[in-house]
């Protein structure tokens, strides 16, 4: 017997329909770099988006061919989101705050054709522009200036072309639609590469109302780049639900943040932890009547935030509790779409105390739905689900990776400029299957490790890298840093492991106190003690910093501390 069902395939394009035909008078507010908000209508946007498509296919973009885009959050990445896959294209966000060598090095790897970018980060363009040749660079006119003459226009291209003559590409629901690199803070970046399926499937799930719980009357602030795991693929679940956007643009200081919130209040907000900190702690040093800031700002009290990318200190939860504001922990990966475990208040903890919730939201939470998700243990086997025992977490799922756009695919730079020639089409490319990436039977190995408790929540205690191991006991790094953000005068805190002599690794702690507060290292110790470490657990040695080192994208770089204190005595 076969289903009756149709076999219409998933895809991006009926996301783009609906918000054409049913939220056409929706917004999307656009931050420029003057500070100045640009308004269009999700009407606007479907026009624009299709004018897009229909550009790209005249100027020959084939079916799977890269088109790299290196924007800040803005109206006109969102049309690339959708535009481009329209077209058939696959579109490749390259990350602004990468170094121009990494950035030559990802556009030769993936061999983009084409690149579309912001005429504020030309300068960037122009130093890793000998690296790689695309074959077109569109320029965004973000600030309104004249795109230089070498350059297509952007909006030129758009206006040259018909939104209503153009046709959708034909495809298939496991044709790629959009490609992301990983960090890369272990040997090069890797691609991966999402399809129509994963990304629609993704969004479905992520919008779900425990998650992200996607209603039609918000108003939706990504402060995660669009340039990084898609920004965890809100942008796909706003055109899906026609709710408002508002994009910072490239205003990601706290106090353009805040000033962004008083202007277009938001209902939901999402970006890393380190955001939510500086946020916080701005806001909070202009409570002080002393402040120039007093009485800028109030909080949209009943917005929902989504954080993740990295652990969210319990601390930072129950602070923006206590000014009405829910945090709602995620973890994921760029292999992983990005969302699959999500902190919410499953059936069991409705009675449960608020040091209980808070408790749960701190941890990363409850598998989504069409995630598989197991911890294997250092001795080969699937560890139960104890809330005590650790050890990998590896996930299976259809937006999950299953391999990586293989490095050896692109033809390595032989001397001086590339010429963006013989790229290989959608689907030639062989699978690169990285044994540390894969297991035999088949699933992700994130390098996360973890224990799940009875109830499902997974818990991060580490990545592997970061692991600290003393006399033969792993110490958690997460856990200590959580409490010591925990300590009233502590703005930051990330540990880690140094060599030991007697006991192999003892942690490390690296503190940022907040403004005007100090402290004695020696008080540290009985703070920890009280939030249940054990003597040994604490850290050997503290070292003040003004400042924990960020990743490219935002979190913290715990590499560069131990470059700094970690060889020392
Ligand atoms: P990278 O940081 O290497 O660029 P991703 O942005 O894909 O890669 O980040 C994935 C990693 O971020 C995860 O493997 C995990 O270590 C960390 N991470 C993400 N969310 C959380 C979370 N809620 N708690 C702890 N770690 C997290």
């Amino acid at each position: 017997m076969k289903s009756t069902m149709m076999p219409v395939p998933l895809s991006l394009n009926h996301l783009l329909e609906r918000a054409g035909t049913l939220f056409a008078s929706n917004e999307i507010v656009s931050r420029l770099p003057d500070k100045s908000l640009k308004r269009h209508s999700f009407g606007d946007y479907y026009r624009r988006t299709r004018a897009l498509a229909a550009a790209l296919q005249g100027l020959g973009l084939q079916k799977g061919e890269r088109v790299a885009t290196l924007c800040w959050n803005h109206h006109a990445h969102l049309e690339c989101y959708f535009g481009i896959p329209a077209a058939g294209g696959v579109m490749h966000t390259l990350n602004l705050r990468l170094s121009p060598d990494e950035l030559g090095w990802i556009a030769n790897d993936a061999q983009d054709r084409f690149l579309v970018i912001d005429d504020v980060l030309l300068p960037l363009y122009r130093q890793f522009a000998h690296l790689y040749k695309f074959e077109k660079v569109i320029v965004f006119p973000f600030s309104g200036a004249p795109v230089p003459a070498e350059f297509t226009d952007y909006e030129a291209l758009l206006a040259g072309a018909d939104p209503d003559a153009f046709r959708y590409a034909p495809h298939d629901e496991n044709d790629p639609v959009a490609m992301c690199y990983t960090s890369g803070t272990t040997g090069r970046p890797k691609g991966v590469v999402y399809s129509h399926r994963s990304t629609v499937l993704h969004t479905l799930v992520a919008s779900l109302g425990d998650f992200w719980g996607l209603r039609g009357t918000d108003v939706v602030l990504p402060v995660t780049p669009m340039f990084h795991a898609n920004s965890w693929g809100m942008p796909y679940g706003a055109v899906m639900m026609g709710v408002k956007l508002v994009f910072p643009g490239p205003h990601l200081h706290p106090d353009d943040l805040l000033d962004l919130m008083q202007l277009e209040p938001p209902t939901l907000s999402l970006g890393v932890p380190t955001i939510w900190m500086s946020l916080i702690q701005t806001f909070d040093a202009a409570q002080n009547p002393d402040s120039p800031s007093h009485g800028r700002w109030k909080l949209p009290v009943g917005m929902r935030s989504l954080v993740g990318g990295a652990a969210v200190p319990e601390a930072l939860i129950r602070a923006f509790d206590q000014h009405g504001i829910w945090i709602l922990q995620g973890w994921g990966m760029t292999e992983t779409s990005p969302v699959a475990t999500v902190s919410y208040p499953k059936a069991e903890l409705r009675n449960a105390s608020m040091d209980e919730r808070y408790r749960r939201a701190a941890m990363a939470g409850v598998p989504v739905p069409l995630v598989d998700l197991r911890v294997w243990g250092d001795d080969g086997t699937e560890q139960p689900w104890d809330g005590h025992s650790v050890g990998e977490v590896q996930v299976r799922g259809p937006f999950i990776t299953g391999s990586y756009y293989p490095q050896e695919a692109a033809p390595r730079p032989p001397e001086g400029a590339l010429p963006g020639l013989g790229r290989p089409g959608a689907g030639d490319h062989q699978v690169s299957v990285n044994p540390e990436k894969f297991t035999p039977d088949g699933w992700l190995r994130t390098g996360d490790v973890a224990s799940v408790d009875a109830m499902g929540f997974v818990k991060i205690t580490d990545r592997t890298k970061d692991l600290i191991k003393s006399g033969g006991e792993w110490i958690s790094s997460v856990d200590l840093e959580n409490a010591l953000m925990a300590h009233p005068a502590v703005a930051e805190a990330a540990v880690i492991a140094m060599p030991d002599e007697k006991w192999g690794e003892r942690p490390l702690a690296c503190v940022v106190l907040k403004p005007g507060r100090s402290v004695a290292a020696t008080d540290f110790g009985p703070h920890l003690l009280g939030h249940g470490f054990a003597k040994w657990q604490l850290p050997e040695r503290y070292e003040f910093i003004d400042a924990v080192p960020r990743t490219s994208t935002g979190k913290f770089w715990k590499m560069k501390l131990r470059e700094r204190f970690a060889s020392k005595t």
